[in-house]
């Protein structure tokens, strides 16, 4: 396009040293991407997430509830910060079952595949460990209500045990 009249055009030169785009502000320079930790995703893979900077350990649920909504003796869940977590995609899919006594599983409304929650005070996300991709090294938190895990569960790890809930603790 041609320059209005009004303005002097430019004579062309060839790029020097001297028109190179200035350095972005420093507060561009200082905003560093968070380290990917992990990603994750259901069976049909509709909903997505990832985990970012680091990840906690694992710890495992023997409660009745738990028990019943991972099909096996306990779930597996990481309890992360929130703003470690973020949906990538398919969050209108999820659906979500309360007991009356509050305690509460959301899972994949196309494949029924075990999904992140929000801990009871919003502050973390329960993940569940099984939906993560690949085979990221985790530690073990231990195992809460030991008590009402039946005899053919074996526990085979030397983390903490519980016979009931503790605070903090899927
Ligand atoms: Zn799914
Ligand atoms: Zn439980």
């Amino acid at each position: 396009m041609r320059a209005p009249a009004a303005y002097p055009s430019t004579p062309t030169r060839t790029p020097t040293a001297e028109q190179t785009p200035p350095p972005p502000p420093a507060r561009l320079l200082f905003r560093r991407p968070r380290p990917l930790a992990a990603t994750g995703r259901c069976l049909c893979g509709h909903i997505r997430f990832r985990l970012f900077d680091r990840l906690p350990p694992v710890g495992f649920c023997h409660c009745s509830q738990c028990r019943r909504a991972s099909g096996t003796g306990s779930n597996a869940v990481l309890n992360v910060r929130q703003d470690r977590f973020e949906w990538v995609g398919g969050e209108e899919q999820l659906r979500r079952f309360e007991t009356a006594t509050g305690w509460s599983h959301t899972f994949c409304g196309g494949c029924g595949c075990p999904m992140p929650q929000p801990t009871p005070d919003g502050g973390r996300m329960f993940v569940p460990a099984g939906a993560l991709d690949g085979h990221p090294q985790l530690g073990i938190a231990g195992h809460i209500f030991v008590g009402d895990k039946p005899d053919w569960v074996m526990i085979c790890d030397d983390a903490p045990r519980f016979d009931g809930h503790v605070e903090g603790a899927g």
